[in-house]
């Protein structure tokens, strides 16, 4: 898709990125012909259902895949090839220069190590031992997990305590950019309000960062992201500031996902995703819109600007 114009050199520039991992004779493709930029100071929501490729497009991004896994187009971090890059120098971006936070807060963390002392680890792997317990104490303060709570172990704190140790440990080598997967994913409707305000909080106390959150959870995308990238199928089929996107989506997807949302009828979409191995010609979305018109099942749609948003449709 090409790039918003948004003035500024992008930090991450993925172009096309396609992910075919092959298995048992089959080729799946999580992730096809994917693009999207984000730049410093921004906080960029990547949405869609279950298995429409966001997270596997944030692990490509960290080169996080299976090892199986191929990965074709293109992914610039700071002007580096990250495709090209040899696995130390991988690791070395991972961590200061990229953050990722995975799904599944309570998986992701030693259950036999103190919360504190999980992100002093995280300095001292990362050489700053010296300074690794005063610093880690400082940001789990930050985060509200000071004191009592920095001493629990994993199975002692709330979900929404989880995913702002896993954020901490992330922050804490000072990335440029943070990948942060499902932050809601597991946490109470309730405490929601809580990991946005985290969201928020991190963003006022790290104007720089640039902020990657793959969500299903429109709300949350909704309250905490400047702009919105839409994936269906392995693609990015919409891509708008949130503003303007939660206003009046233009892909007949995205105005299905906007529809299923609580406030506007809890209308699902009917029909299913294309299979993840499924050969797709055409338009992915076309057996489930309302729109299609015969050419959308042959074609892949153009992906052109709309009003401030790029939209791969054509009828948007
Ligand atoms: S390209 Fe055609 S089938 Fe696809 S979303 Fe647009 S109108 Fe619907």
């Amino acid at each position: 898709m090409p790039p918003l114009d948004h003035g500024t050199p992008p930090l991450l520039d993925i172009d096309a990125v396609t992910v075919r991992i092959p298995d048992a004779g089959r080729s799946f493709l999580p992730v096809r012909g994917a693009s999207l930029e984000l730049r410093p100071g921004e906080t960029l929501a990547v949405i869609g259902e279950s298995g429409s490729g966001k997270s596997m497009l944030g692990l490509a991004v960290v080169r996080l895949l299976p090892g199986r896994a191929e990965v074709a187009g293109g992914i610039r971090f700071g002007g580096r090839d990250i495709l090209s890059l040899d696995e130390d120098e991988m690791a070395a971006i991972r961590g200061r220069g990229i953050a990722f936070v995975p799904q599944g807060a309570g998986l992701a963390l030693n259950p036999c190590m103190r919360a504190v002392r999980q992100v002093e680890e995280v300095l001292e792997r990362d050489g700053e031992a010296g300074t690794a317990r005063q610093e880690a104490r400082l940001l789990m303060a930050r985060l509200g997990l000071e004191g009592a709570a920095g001493r629990m172990y994993p199975h002692q704190l709330s979900g929404g305590m989880r995913q702002r140790l896993l954020l901490a440990m992330g922050l804490t080598c000072r990335p440029r950019l943070l990948i942060a997967d499902e932050p809601t994913k597991g946490i109470d409707s309730r405490r929601v309000e809580d990991v946005i305000a985290l969201f928020r909080g991190i963003r006022a106390d790290r104007p720089e960062l640039a902020m990657m959150v793959i969500t299903h959870d429109l709300r949350f995308a909704r309250a905490v992201a400047d702009r919105v990238a839409v994936m269906y199928a392995g693609d990015v089929v919409e891509e708008a500031p949130a503003g303007r996107f939660f206003a009046a989506p233009r892909h007949p997807y995205s105005q299905g996902l906007l529809g299923a949302m609580p406030e506007f009828g809890l209308n699902p979409i009917p029909g299913a995703s294309p299979p993840v191995d499924a050969l797709v010609e055409g338009c992915a979305f076309a057996p489930r819109c309302r729109s299609a018109l015969p050419e959308c099942r042959t074609a892949r749609p153009p992906r052109v600007a709309h009003d401030g948003a790029l939209v791969a449709c054509r009828r948007p």
